[in-house]
């Protein structure tokens, strides 16, 4: 089903059924498209501070081990996350808005997701600064697309791009690698995305924030970023919605 199809289908659907919260279910009031008490709870969740620096992901300025083949700073930072992900944790909202927003096409999660990283943007790169920068977004697997028919950063970056007044293209292709799991090793994630991206239409010198839901281990981020930097890209900035912390449950 072609997006745009599926996008009116949604919001007809949310004009004449009953609206629940896509996170817990609870009947929706008004407009809103998540519950009152789940934002909350992720609110909580996004501003738990970093082990290291005490600062919230989103002010976290920690280097986080060369995600960025090139040197791309903005605000003083080589990366940017709204919130965390701890890995050990599977009761935090966080995982469950993820996975929810990878398996089930929602214009709810997306473009929750797409607005917190929307502000999150702009206070590291004003109005006045955003011109040459392009968004874009690390593809999801072949299978993945098939399965699920849909790419929820595409969705997301569509959402961004739109609210910060960035032009938003498609600049990579995946051409191989499985959906990357969770629980797999590092090494096995960094040799299932070596050569799974292909650039498309990378202009020369353009500075490209490059978007993924989540950073794990950072080997998706790494290879996306190298394909574009070898395609011609003078920056790419590494965004995400959130970074894993590797720890004990806090
Ligand atoms: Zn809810
Ligand atoms: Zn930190």
């Amino acid at each position: 089903m072609k997006n745009s199809f599926r996008r009116l289908l949604y919001s007809l659907a949310d004009a004449v059924g009953d609206r629940c919260c896509p996170l817990c279910c609870e009947p929706l009031a008004g407009t809103a498209s998540i519950c009152p008490s789940c934002l909350t709870r992720l609110d909580k969740e996004a501003v738990i501070p970093c082990g290291d620096c005490g600062q919230p992901a989103s002010s976290c300025r920690c280097p986080a081990s060369g995600l960025s083949p090139l040197p791309t700073f903005l605000d003083g930072r080589s990366w940017l996350a709204h919130t965390w992900y701890f890995h050990v944790d599977s009761d935090r909202l966080t995982e469950a808005l993820l996975l929810s927003c990878k398996r089930k096409y929602s214009p709810a999660l997306s473009g929750y997701i797409a607005g917190v990283m929307a502000e999150e943007l702009a206070a590291v790169l004003p109005e006045n600064t955003r011109k040459g920068w392009i968004l874009t977004y690390a593809p999801r697997s072949v299978k993945g697309f098939t399965d699920y028919g849909f790419d929820q950063c595409e969705e997301i970056v569509r959402q961004m791009g739109r609210a910060l007044h960035i032009p938003v293209r498609r600049m990579l292709v995946r051409v191989s690698g499985e959906e990357q799991k969770r629980m797999e090793s590092a090494d096995h994630r960094i040799s299932n995305i070596a050569g799974a991206f292909a650039p498309v239409r990378v202009p020369a010198g353009c500075r490209i924030l490059l978007f993924d839901d989540i950073i794990t281990t950072g080997a998706t981020m790494r290879e996306a970023g190298r394909v574009l930097a070898d395609a011609g890209a003078a920056a790419v900035f590494p965004v995400a919605f959130a970074k894993t912390v590797y720890t004990r449950r806090r």
